[in-house]
């Protein structure tokens, strides 16, 4: 048996309401593909069913292949270790939650191999399934990665893709911890194309994006790629010094000039602006401080439990 021509890499966190539906629809897509393929789900550290109901189905479904990681480590560290694990000659990132339409994935076969392209893009064309506040601040992201990554990253083009061996070899090859996927894709530069859909609602369960995931996703993204924040804490660091020192000019001035100082007001605007710039220009060091804290510490950004092609006897899991 040989590497398969496509691997279908699916992260999942607690989905075990979405996980009958997301099989049901699948499966018959990808066996009318009629190519050699595997689905490797990469059970996020789930709590709930998620882990037991995936032995169950691989137990019929022989193209299944199911790495646990051993804790929850996060969306893109999950793509990761599919990125890691896969032996397609195409790999293909989906969310477990169908709001990708998996029936796309014939099309990015079709486009990659037509156009010859190594990266196909699922780009959403329409965004009204999302929240008001889930597009804007989406919007501004893009917006702002574009500038950082300093290459056309396609718009709302999460990580529902396409991608070649060539990719997955590159992308394996990178020393850093903490990809962000949809950013590192497009930097890497190999040729693309897109594919248009509208993505749907998620077809049961609720988001496992929180606030604090969003975040964590946002401040990685800007630190992999630019150290602009950091130019930027020096300008506001230059700024205030200037504008402190004339403060204390003018306090001197005042002074000098024979009028009693009140100098209250003066020392209050003092302390603030410079206590301020300090707090922010800390804090943006922190992060790449703590970034490179993380790089230099060069653990495993994820520890796979247990792999069903390695060892597909495995019960041993926690009820
Ligand atoms: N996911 C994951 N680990 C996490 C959070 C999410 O593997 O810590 C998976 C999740 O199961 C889903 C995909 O990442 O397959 C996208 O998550 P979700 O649909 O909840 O995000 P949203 O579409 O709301 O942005
Ligand atoms: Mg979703």
């Amino acid at each position: 048996m040989g590497d398969p021509e496509l691997s279908v890499v699916v992260p999942m966190y607690d989905e075990e309401e979405v996980l009958p539906i997301f099989f049901e629809r699948m499966r018959p897509l990808l066996d009318g593909l009629d190519i050699g393929y595997e689905v490797l789900v990469v059970d996020d550290g789930s709590r709930d069913a998620t882990a037991s109901m995936l032995l169950a189905a691989a137990t019929d479904w022989p193209e299944l292949r199911v790495v646990r990681l051993l804790r929850n480590s996060g969306h893109q560290a999950a793509q990761s270790a599919g990125f890691r694990r896969a032996r397609g000659r195409y790999l293909v990132t989906i969310d477990a939650d169908l709001q990708d339409p998996p029936e796309l994935i014939a099309d990015f076969l079709a486009t990659a191999r037509e156009k010859d392209v190594d990266v196909v893009y699922g780009v959403r064309s329409d965004r009204s399934s999302d929240s008001w506040a889930k597009r804007t601040t989406a919007r501004m992201y893009y917006r702002l990665m574009c500038r950082l990554v300093g290459k056309d990253i396609p718009f709302d083009a999460a990580d529902f893709r396409l991608v070649s061996r060539r990719v997955v070899d590159a992308v394996n090859a990178l020393p850093e911890d903490g990809r962000v996927f949809r950013l590192v894709i497009p930097w890497l530069g190999f040729p693309s194309a897109e594919v248009k859909f509208v993505r749907a609602e998620r077809a049961a369960g609720v988001t496992k994006y929180n606030w604090s995931k969003m975040f964590r996703l946002a401040f990685d993204s800007v630190t992999a790629f630019s150290a602009a924040p950091l130019r930027l804490a020096t300008w506001l660091g230059l700024l205030g010094g200037l504008l402190s020192i004339a403060v204390v000019v003018a306090a001197l001035i005042i002074k000098l000039s024979g009028n009693s100082v009140p100098g209250w007001t003066s020392t209050v605007l003092a302390v603030g602006i410079i206590g301020a710039i300090q707090l922010l220009c800390l804090g943006l060091l922190g992060e790449y401080v703590a970034r490179l804290f993380q790089s230099s510490q060069r653990r495993p950004q994820f520890l796979v439990g247990y792999d069903s092609l390695e060892d597909p006897g495995h019960q041993a899991l926690d009820e």
